[in-house]
């Protein structure tokens, strides 16, 4: 099939941001000629995924961190349920991040964070994140604009320690429509197995969408650099949505160049009797 193009949905540092260039379903040439073909190749690529991950979790000389944003069901739960099918546990975490609670709200915003990090050797998913923290707060007026750029610039260096640290920073923001949204939500109103996933603050947040678009072109705009990208994910199809992650992230190991570490013992001294 047609390769994925990760390239053209990179946000490009120093660029300014307007999301609704970016789109929200897959490219129209892929969709008629390929669709058919996605399940296969998004197997093959969760078969990938499994070999890297392993030589990441032996080498433990790197580390990869997953960001995932988005609006109230653009479909990170999903992603991380079918990404990471044929990956062993054993050195994958996912971590989802909710509103702080009151520890947490008398540390920095990024104390939370900076503990669930992956240690080399680890793949960590975050399920939200500091980018909450430029976020909501913006969008509810409850931060100035001076502590706002104060975290964006905290979030940068965060990073910057991270990548000098071994660890891969990949960020996703899953792009889904505000129609889509409606669909959605209205199909977890609808099916009892998924009432306990509603909350209230999904139906405030979707009144004030057009504030959140331009909270997150804010943050992606300053916060996407060479070590730490952004990447506008269409998420309107959720098949789209997987094998676009799951290209992603075997497109960002492959480039770590992993290898398996050299086994220390002499194997031709031991001798099975
Ligand atoms: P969910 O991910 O749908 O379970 O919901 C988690 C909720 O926590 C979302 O409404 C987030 O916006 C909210 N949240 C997560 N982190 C923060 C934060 N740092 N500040 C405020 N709200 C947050
Ligand atoms: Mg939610």
């Amino acid at each position: 099939m047609n390769n994925i193009d990760l390239h053209a949905c990179r946000v490009k540092p120093d660029t300014t941001m307007d999301l609704s260039a970016y789109p929200t379903t897959p490219p129209e040439a892929l969709t008629q000629e390929d669709s058919t073909l996605w399940p296969e190749r998004l197997h093959d690529l969760a078969e990938q995924l499994n070999r890297l991950q392993t030589t990441l979790h032996a080498g433990q000389s790197r580390g990869l961190l997953l960001i995932l944003q988005g609006m109230d069901t653009a479909g990170k739960d999903g992603c991380i349920r079918s990404v990471f099918t044929h990956v062993s546990p054993l050195g994958v975490r996912a971590e989802a991040f909710g509103v702080p609670h009151t520890l947490e709200l008398r540390h920095d915003f990024l104390w939370r964070i900076h503990a669930k990090t992956p240690a080399l050797g680890e793949m960590v998913i975050f399920n939200r994140s500091h980018y909450e923290d430029v976020l909501v707060p913006v969008v509810h007026r409850d931060i100035s604009k001076a502590t706002r750029i104060q975290r964006l610039e905290h979030i940068r260096h965060f990073e910057s320690l991270l990548h000098d640290a071994g660890i891969a920073v990949v960020k996703c923001y899953l792009h889904i429509s505000k129609q889509e949204q409606k669909k959605r939500l209205q199909a977890r109103m609808d099916d009892p197995l998924k009432h306990w996933k509603v909350q209230a603050s999904d139906f405030d947040d979707r009144k004030k969408w057009n504030a959140f678009m331009r909270a997150y072109e804010q943050a992606l705009q300053e916060t996407s650099t060479e070590h730490a990208p952004w990447y506008v994910v269409p998420a309107d199809s959720k098949p789209y949505r997987d094998l676009f992650v799951s290209e992603l992230l075997v497109h960002t190991l492959e480039t770590m160049k992993l290898r398996l570490p050299q086994s220390r013992l002499k194997l031709s001294d031991f001798a099975l009797r």
